[in-house]
């Protein structure tokens, strides 16, 4: 607990819960100096997520796209403490997070944290609509590990397959890599894969690189649905060209060992596969749903609900929530919208610790004329704080063949663009969106390592 403020105001504790988006842009905006700060999370790194589908094929390196909370909180005016744990529940009434501490895994800790204001910025987990057999048989592209996980499939199938004859049922088996939902995770990611397997593995292994089928499954008719038309287009047209094989209208309804199993329509198909990736967006994490449960008006199930300010609806003026772990319409689950949720949260907080300052004063003085005074100004500050407004600047994928897609916006204008062209925008605005300048440098220097090396292919 740091100590109060010379005016004797007591520094209130602000409790942010997450290192992603959300919560590190508000760590790297907040005046970190007007409040004892505690960031609670189980992954002890920001990770730079736009740049997580070239990973596990090894465009860029792991190290290249973290960064560690310590370094950010570092570089913060004040003092942060951080807590390797993760919060399992919120208690409104009292004002307290219980926290597990990741350090105790035998027997984990668990604690109450008390605050006085709250962020919640979790994030969302991978959904899975409740098809079975996915989480025992399919990677998920969230987070490090998973990159790390889909690198030692591709690179175990590849080797097992390479001892088995041309001919075995087995190594066309091993060698369908499948990657399922063609939204931008998934379309960005199966064009990383192919990339590497034309670009690199063909070098080392050409017979193998030729048998690998890269397969996308869609439930809809289009991948990149939230792009422009001429844009799906664009995308589904390269697809076709570098044999990126497009299921569209094909639904993944079940996996086991061997198969995944598909429909389309009435036509029910198995399609046995050594490589499956999943990427069919975001579902509430739990200590979202439970806090879902115990708000009165908390009735979506896809994320919690915030009003204008971002605080939480049904909560109380003390609990905030950005990014991924939220529900809005207008707000899309992305990088962009979790960062500007948390610029303006960064203000607000400057604010409310001048309001606080002025309670305090209110509440220390006996002289009424000078304490209705000094409320009356903290009402005015109050009323000054606007609602968050969003401003889309647009969208951008990676489509492979290094070519890239892009919806734009600039003021009330839109521009879609494509290709060779969009893809050297592509990695001018990835490259300038990461968080420190030691991730720009690491970035650059892998992109420039692969172009004159290629890839690396051990694991
Ligand atoms: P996250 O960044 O997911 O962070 C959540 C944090 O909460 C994590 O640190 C997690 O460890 C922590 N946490 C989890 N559970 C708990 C708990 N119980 N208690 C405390 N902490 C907890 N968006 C774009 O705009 N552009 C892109 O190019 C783009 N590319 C993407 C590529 C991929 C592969 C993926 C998966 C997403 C991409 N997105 C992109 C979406 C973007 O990453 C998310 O919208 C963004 O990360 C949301 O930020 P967030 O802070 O809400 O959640
Ligand atoms: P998404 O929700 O955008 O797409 C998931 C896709 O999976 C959908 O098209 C859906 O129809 C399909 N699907 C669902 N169930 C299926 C099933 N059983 N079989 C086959 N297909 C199925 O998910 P995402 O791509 O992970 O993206 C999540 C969020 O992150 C989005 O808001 C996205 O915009 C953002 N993101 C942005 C970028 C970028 O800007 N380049 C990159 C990655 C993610």
């Amino acid at each position: 607990q740091s100590p109060a403020f010379p005016n004797g105001s007591p520094r209130k504790t602000l409790v942010i819960l997450g290192s992603g988006w959300g919560s590190i842009t508000l760590l790297k905006h907040l005046d970190t100096s007007k409040y004892n700060v505690i960031v609670v999370s189980p992954r002890n790194y920001f990770l730079y997520t736009p740049l997580l589908p070239s990973a596990p094929v090894g465009t860029v390196e792991l190290k290249s796209i973290v960064e560690p909370v310590r370094a950010v909180a570092r570089r913060t005016k004040g003092e942060v403490r951080y807590y390797q744990g993760e919060a399992i529940d919120v208690d409104v009434e009292n004002k307290t997070v219980k926290v597990k501490s990741s350090d105790h895994v035998d027997e984990p800790l668990i604690e109450d944290l008390k605050y006085d204001y709250l962020v919640v910025g979790v994030g969302a987990q991978p959904n899975t609509f409740g098809t079975p057999g996915v989480y025992e048989h399919a990677s998920f592209l969230k987070e490090i590990s998973d990159a790390q996980e889909i690198r030692g499939k591709i690179m175990n199938s590849v080797a097992k397959a390479a001892i088995l004859p041309p001919n075995d049922p087995e190594r066309q088996k091993l060698l369908n890599f499948i990657v399922v939902g063609g939204g931008p995770t998934g379309v960005e990611f199966a064009a990383e894969l192919k990339d590497y397997i034309d670009q690199d593995l063909s070098k080392w292994m050409p017979q193998i690189s030729k048998e690998i089928k890269v397969i996308l499954v869609e439930a809809t008719p289009n991948i990149l649905g939230s792009f422009e038309p001429s844009l799906i287009q664009y995308a589904k047209d390269l697809f076709k060209r570098e044999r990126i094989h497009l299921k569209l209208k094909t639904a993944v309804k079940g996996v086991d060992d061997d198969y995944v199993t598909t429909k389309c329509g009435d036509d029910v198909e198995k399609i046995p596969y050594g490589v499956l990736v999943w990427a069919t967006g975001n579902a509430p994490r739990e200590v979202s749903k439970k806090l879902m449960e115990k708000l009165d008006e908390q009735d979506s199930r896809r994320g919690l609900l915030i009003n204008e300010k971002l605080q939480l609806l049904g909560g109380n003026d003390s609990i905030f929530a950005v990014g991924d772990c939220t529900f809005h319409p207008g707000l899309f689950p992305t990088a962009q919208v979790a960062h500007q949720e948390s610029l303006y949260l960064g203000e607000v907080f400057n604010k409310l610790y001048k309001i606080d300052q002025l309670k305090w004063e209110a509440s220390q003085t006996k002289d009424t004329s000078s304490k209705q005074k000094l409320e009356s100004r903290a009402q005015v500050l109050a009323a000054k704080i606007g609602n968050f407004k969003y401003n889309h600047m647009g969208a951008l994928a990676y489509i492979g063949s290094e070519k890239a897609v892009a919806d734009l916006a600039i003021g009330e204008s839109k521009y879609s663009m494509s290709g060779s062209f969009t893809f050297l925008f592509w990695k001018y605005a990835y490259l300038s969106m990461c968080l420190s300048f030691r991730n720009k440098v690491l970035v650059a220097m892998d992109w420039i390592k692969v172009s004159i090396l290629g890839r690396n292919s051990s694991v």
